[in-house]
């Protein structure tokens, strides 16, 4: 077929997503996508290695200049979960799930038309030799 390539980490051939063909190098299995992201973070770390420096020590300037104000936000946020209604809980646990949801019908969808594609592939010469024949 020549539309499958081999997984730089798994060595096992798999077929990239159409939008990014060229540039994918790595099958969708979680393992090898946690080697992917990793190895792109360390390469990004020796790019730029000044990246994190200096962000750290402002912060933690900040919070000895300021050591109460992570204890009030959280009695803050405490305080205004107890003001909620119930309406208003109902409605953050039913946003929740419905983000959730979509989420996940939306990575249904991707493997949908993943799965449309490579069937079109396979029935394409069929159709095509069926019409030909009387
Ligand atoms: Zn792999």
């Amino acid at each position: 077929m020549g539309r499958k390539k081999k997984c730089k980490y798994c060595r096992k051939l798999f077929t990239p997503d159409r939008r990014v063909w060229n540039r994918q190098t790595t099958c969708c299995s979680a393992a090898c996508q946690r080697q992917r992201k990793k190895s792109s973070n360390q390469a990004f770390k020796e790019k730029n290695p000044d990246y994190w420096k200096g962000r750290y020590s402002d912060t933690k300037k900040w919070r000895e200049e300021n050591p109460d104000y992570q204890r009030k936000w959280r009695l803050e946020k405490k305080e205004e979960e107890k003001k909620k209604s119930l309406s208003e809980i109902q409605a953050e646990k039913a946003r929740y799930y419905i983000d959730s949801i979509e989420e996940k019908v939306k990575a249904l969808r991707e493997i949908q038309a993943e799965l449309f594609s490579q069937s079109f592939d396979i029935k394409r010469p069929k159709a095509l030799l069926s019409s030909q024949s009387p």
